[in-house]
């Protein structure tokens, strides 16, 4: 896809500051880090979402075996508490796993944003009965993958 900023960086047609590299995956530090060590991951074929995944396609494997190496290079680079990782593919429509590190006595806005969600999500009403959560488990057991 020639107008993926992602696919010209696997092109060789962008720069990027590359910290791991295979076959299949390619990371590199974000532009715009939110903090010490964030770290993109991509998959080197275009593909727009995790959900664009076949099963039968051997990406997911490769993919997420990438993310934990370069978690792993991250926390052994810097004094890491913890890593936290989320998938996307909205902003820039290709696949891409954002490893952000919390490094001891460094703020991030990730964080402070995730404690303010699960302040707020163990303080409103319940959303959904116990039925509905049986339900909602049920259907999401019984869909095809
Ligand atoms: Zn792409």
């Amino acid at each position: 896809m020639n107008d993926c900023p992602f696919c010209q960086i696997i092109a060789g047609r962008a720069p990027c500051r590359k910290v791991y590299e295979d076959e299949q995956t390619l990371a590199f530090l974000d532009l715009y880090p939110i903090s010490r060590g964030h770290c993109l991951v991509i998959p080197k074929r275009h593909i727009p979402l995790i959900t664009d995944i076949e099963p039968q396609d051997n990406i997911a494997g490769p993919f997420f075996r990438t993310c934990y190496l370069v978690a792993r290079k991250i926390k052994n680079a810097f004094n890491c508490e913890y890593i936290t990782m989320l998938i996307r593919g909205t902003r820039v429509p290709h696949l891409h796993m954002l490893i952000i590190p919390t490094i001891k006595g460094e703020e991030n806005l990730l964080d402070k944003t995730l404690n303010l969600h699960h302040f707020c999500q163990i303080r409103l009403q319940p959303q959904f009965t116990a039925a509905e959560l049986d339900a909602i488990a049920e259907k999401i057991r019984n869909a095809q993958p």
